[in-house]
């Protein structure tokens, strides 16, 4: 038996995997997957796929726990019940040569049932991090161990919907949390998603973020038959594999765990059947992200337009992913502080394809010093939870140069007023946005810029007024908390930008998607910038005004309200024909479900996505009659 502190000890991999016996490293594969299960992770999904679970399979590749789908609802005191299917789980590959081996166990399967290869297809899904349940229509089951599970129909009374606002009874899914939503609401309170979707389950009252995401729908039941998919056979799926992977990996705004494909055809599904642990016509991808241990250099803090503060570690130069790495932020102070983050520790860092690289988590901590003063005004910092703040906002140097530089990063149709000219404007006494566009050619080279430099601020300056950005770009880039572009796109769809300045809280709550505490930090937040963004409006910029969705009079034509998908090959950019649609007041949306209304098809559209599109009494329409009717009925 392990102790409680060797298993912390194996956790934070402190105690390395060479000095576990087989029996050990069993065990703690076995309690790290409970305390997964349990909503109280205690390593990275990512480590115990490719870190301990990999090392088990290696050194006994027949133990139990590669033999039977996972358990899932233990802590649960109800009664087992039997599933009304059975729930297995899915072989997995982690590389392209494994999802070949598959193909190639596919292709011999359709031979012997005389089913030319050209006719096979595959759907992939995205593989939703959630928590599995079946729902018969009429209760709701966890996955338990394949054959019984626990009866959670709790959930669906406490108000949870169904994703699309579709109906029960749509058998296996995930009951997950919106990505966007958790990040904005709940990762202040919950360290992983999963610890809140826990907090779903249980049998014990709801808490306030529990009650208060399934009211905003952002905590849902998704049935696997309703997620976007992607279709088509062995040569196009071989052709463009890791473009399928990455597209269905983002099509969804929740925690995705990999990519499942599995075939259509039901004769070769029948032919090809299921072993103990899973169905041979199904395979989930999961990509193996990069890794490495780096030794850190040194530690510095860095100040950010919100006060919080960042630690930047220097590196030992080290290959990752194609590109050699320097630097790395950690996500918060806690790191330095909890982990002891600083000169000689060693760190881990992981990069998946070419985002930035980020700290994960510190191996080897050393003693190190916590800054008591901010770096850039040295005012006192204080602690918010696992952040370090430097609260004087108004007269912080580096807060004001970073929300001006965000100001134009933000409006991005502009360059040259990155954060060093910013800074040596800071250092000319600018402090608002508005400021710099008063200032002349005079005032810029007496600021010791260049000519030329001069001539290029002022161009870009007009530039930025000139060059058309949506509304909601606009009042972004000032940088309200939680304003982001998302929310000020909902924001501007419930009122007009001139009017935003009239909200009280009880309108923003009114609004879809903003919860109580949201709006308030808006509004609090629009009070602030309300003088700066009245004169700054001034300058004139090109505003292109957000589609108000009560907004119905001005169109007269049959797609107005109604949720459509394009699909196939266009003869406009997909991108311009989405664009179109949504300033015409048409829901432009993704994939094909209950709640589309028009399916438009270009060239090459599949048969599949056609037959669904008909079972669903969804009308289907040529893009050149679409836009036929657009054009004679809206103008
Ligand atoms: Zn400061």
């Amino acid at each position: 038996m392990l102790t409680d502190q060797k298993i912390q000890n194996i956790a934070n991999q402190s105690l390395l995997l060479g000095d576990l016996s087989d029996d050990e490293l069993a065990e703690f594969c076995i309690v790290a997957n409970q305390y997964y299960r349990d909503g109280r992770p205690i390593v990275s999904d990512q480590d115990y796929d490719f870190v301990f679970l990999a090392e088990l399979l290696k050194r006994t590749p027949d133990h139990f726990l590669f033999n039977r789908p996972e358990p899932e609802n233990e802590g649960f005191s109800e009664e087992k019940v039997k599933l009304p299917e059975r729930m297995i789980s899915i072989d997995k590959a982690y590389t392209w040569g494994e999802i070949q081996k598959w193909l190639d166990r596919v292709n011999k399967a359709s031979l012997e049932i005389n089913l030319p290869s050209e006719g096979i297809r595959i759907k992939g899904t995205a593989k939703l991090d959630g928590f599995a349940g079946y729902d018969d229509g009429n209760r709701l089951y966890t996955r338990g161990d394949g054959n019984k599970g626990s009866d959670i129909s709790r959930v669906f009374e406490r108000g949870l919907s169904v994703y699309n606002d579709s109906a029960r009874g749509q058998g296996p899914g995930e009951i997950v949390v919106k990505k966007s939503y958790f990040e904005s609401h709940l990762s202040e309170h919950f360290e992983y998603p999963r610890n809140f979707q826990a907090s779903l389950i249980k049998e014990k009252a709801l808490d306030q973020y529990a009650s208060q995401a399934i009211a905003d729908k952002a905590a849902l039941f998704v049935p696997f038959s309703q997620l976007p998919s992607w279709s088509g056979d062995i040569e196009s799926f071989s052709a463009h594999f890791q473009s399928i992977v990455s597209e269905l990996e983002s099509g969804v705004d929740f925690d995705v765990d990999g990519v499942v494909f599995e075939l259509t055809n039901v004769q070769l599904k029948s032919h090809m059947g299921s072993n103990r642990k899973f169905h041979r016509w199904q395979i989930a991808f999961k990509e193996n992200k990069d890794k490495a241990q780096v030794r850190v250099l040194s530690v510095t803090a860095q100040v950010g337009r919100t006060g919080k503060i960042t630690p930047v570690a220097e590196l030992e130069p080290t290959q990752l992913s194609g590109a050699t790495i320097y630097r790395a932020t950690g996500h918060h102070y806690g790191l330095v502080k909890e982990q002891g983050l600083g000169e000689g520790s060693i760190v881990e860092l992981t990069r998946s394809g070419l985002v930035i690289p980020k700290i994960n988590k510190v191996l080897k901590s050393v003693e190190v010093s916590i800054p008591e003063s901010c770096p850039s005004c040295q005012s006192e910092l204080t602690w918010e939870s696992d952040f370090l703040m430097c609260l004087n906002h108004d007269d912080c140097p580096d807060q004001i140069i970073g929300c001006m530089a965000y100001f134009f990063k933000i409006l991005a149709n502009n360059d040259g007023f990155g954060l060093a000219s910013i800074q040596k404007l800071y250092e000319n006494n600018i402090r608002k946005v508005s400021d710099i566009y008063q200032l002349s050619h005079s005032d810029l080279t007496a600021m010791s810029f260049g000519d030329k430099t001069a001539k290029n601020l002022l161009n870009q300056l007009a530039r930025s007024t000139q060059e058309s950005i949506e509304d909601w770009r606009f009042l972004a880039a000032f940088g309200v908390l939680r304003l982001g572009m998302g929310n000020c796109e909902n924001l501007l769809k419930h009122k007009p930008l001139g009017e935003i300045f009239d909200l009280s809280v009880d309108d923003v709550v009114n609004m879809d998607g903003f919860a109580e505490i949201t709006a308030k930090l808006i509004i609090e937040g629009l009070e602030e910038i309300k003088e700066e963004f009245r004169v700054l409006k001034a300058f004139g910029f090109a505003l292109e005004s957000t589609q108000l969705i009560s907004n119905s009079a001005n169109f007269d034509h049959p797609f107005f309200n109604k949720q459509i998908v394009f699909t196939g090959k266009m003869s406009h950019p997909r991108a311009d024909l989405q664009k179109q649609g949504k300033s015409l007041g048409i829901k432009v949306a993704t994939s094909v479900n209950s709640k589309t209304d028009f399916l438009i098809i270009g060239e090459n559209v599949s048969i599949t996505k056609l037959n669904t599109a008909k079972e669903k009494n969804v009308v289907i329409l040529k893009e050149s009659d679409y836009l036929s009717i657009i054009e004679n009925n809206s103008l």
